[in-house]
């Protein structure tokens, strides 16, 4: 018997979305501090912005607000996209750029997946 027994604490942290233990959670979550699971973020409560922006004399895609990406990590996110749209891309502060005009295909991509995706911007 632990020092916790019997007590709330002696009990495995479950998430409160979907009742698995932490380790087990494959929740949509932010981000958390070192060694503590971060807030869930479900795609429906990240308002996605995408947008069409010239460098140079090129044009690029500019994914921002996905905070929390649908294959957990921005890395992972950046290269799937890259692979559907068949173009390079680079993460940027907080942002997804792509290269060559993907606003359409992706707005409807990421609503697909729950994202409330929205083309802004010329
Ligand atoms: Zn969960």
């Amino acid at each position: 018997m632990g020092l916790f027994a019997g007590t709330p604490l002696e009990r495995p942290v479950t998430c409160e979305r979907c009742g698995n233990p932490l380790a087990d959670c494959r929740c949509p979550r932010e981000p958390g501090a070192a060694g503590s699971p971060g807030r869930i973020l479900l795609p429906k409560d990240q308002p996605v912005r995408v947008q069409r922006e010239r460098r140079r004399d090129k044009t690029v895609t500019v994914v921002r607000g996905v905070t929390v990406p649908p294959e957990g990590d921005p890395a992972a996110f950046l290269r799937s996209l890259k692979t559907r749209l068949g173009t390079g891309g680079t993460l940027t502060d907080g942002a997804l750029e792509l290269q060559g005009d993907h606003v359409a295909t992706v707005v409807a991509y990421l609503r697909s997946l729950g994202y409330p995706a929205k083309a802004a911007g010329g």
